[in-house]
């Protein structure tokens, strides 16, 4: 059995890929942000990140420079007159987004899908966060009842039908909120699994909603690196081992011996995705 820091030590170095070229993409050509090969330096070894922690104004400029694209991006939204809102589940992945719309715009409303199985540190993470960035936040949960979700033996539906457990309590809610806006931002990433990998910055949505993905080309590494630099918290269960936070009887803590960040959910079984983004996207 591997020790913990062996485990996060394999799941950084399967998540260090690109990294320039996506600092590329993010960060632009600015040169302050270059070692002596012209790579891009920041969070590439301690000393750099060290630099940078202790230069405000640096961090200052990549906070601006990295917000820059969706603030463009929602800007021209806004300017079309389309309303906007982001979901998110608070845990550590959240973190950058969350903080980058609080920099654009704090009034964006931010619906928080509570399922009625959450961890109870989720509820005091989205607490903390609301009151560290000022967020507009707004609980939803599933207009079906609990007493209604159960099978004919009286177990949730998560036990044996987790896809029917997942329509209801996160799908359908967040369909019902779909209907009042035209853009919905969310925070998935490529590298998270197969079919993120698959997603485009912009992507059509039911009832004419588009799909925005601003955090699409980041990865795990660079979440951690904008969390260090800008001294923000992570979600209290990540120094226990979980990764990717989900509902309590759907997440384990991650497992470096098998393949994927979001490992720990479903684990043991062939699901991957709740169905908000493979059910909420038009074909
Ligand atoms: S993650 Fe599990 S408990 Fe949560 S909605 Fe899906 S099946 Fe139900």
């Amino acid at each position: 059995m591997k020790k913990k820091n062996e485990k996060y030590k394999d799941y950084s170095d399967k998540v260090n890929q690109n990294i320039n070229e996506i600092r590329k993409e993010l960060y632009g050509e600015n040169p302050n942000y270059k070692n002596e090969n012209g790579n891009y330096s920041i969070n590439e070894n301690i000393s750099a990140q060290n630099e940078i922690n202790n230069n405000n104004n640096i961090n200052s400029n990549i906070n601006n420079e990295i917000k820059s694209n969706p603030e463009k991006q929602i800007n021209n939204y806004k300017e079309k007159g389309l309303s906007l809102f982001v979901s998110s589940s608070f845990q550590t992945q959240s973190v950058p987004l969350l903080h980058i719309i609080s920099l654009i715009d704090n009034s964006i409303p931010i619906y928080f899908i509570n399922t009625g199985f959450l961890f109870p540190e989720t509820h005091d993470f989205k607490n903390q966060l609301k009151h560290d960035f000022n967020l507009n936040v707004i609980e939803i949960s599933s207009p079906i009842s609990k007493h209604l979700q159960k099978d004919e033996q009286g177990n949730f539906l998560f036990c044996n039908d987790p896809n029917k457990c997942c329509y209801l309590n996160k799908t359908l809610p967040l369909d019902m909120v779909l209907q009042k806006y035209d853009v919905w931002i969310n925070g998935v990433r490529k590298d998270q699994n197969a079919n993120r990998g698959k997603l485009n910055m912009e992507e059509k949505a039911p009832h004419n909603t588009l799909r925005y993905h601003p955090m699409l080309n980041w990865n795990a590494k660079m979440v951690w690196d904008y969390i260090k630099i800008n001294k923000l918290k992570k979600h209290p269960l990540e120094n226990d081992g979980y990764i990717s936070i989900g509902c309590k009887p759907c997440t384990d803590k991650y497992d470096a011996d098998l393949d994927g960040a979001r490992n720990g959910r479903w684990a043991g079984t062939n699901k991957t995705e709740c169905g908000l983004h493979t059910d909420l996207i038009t074909k």
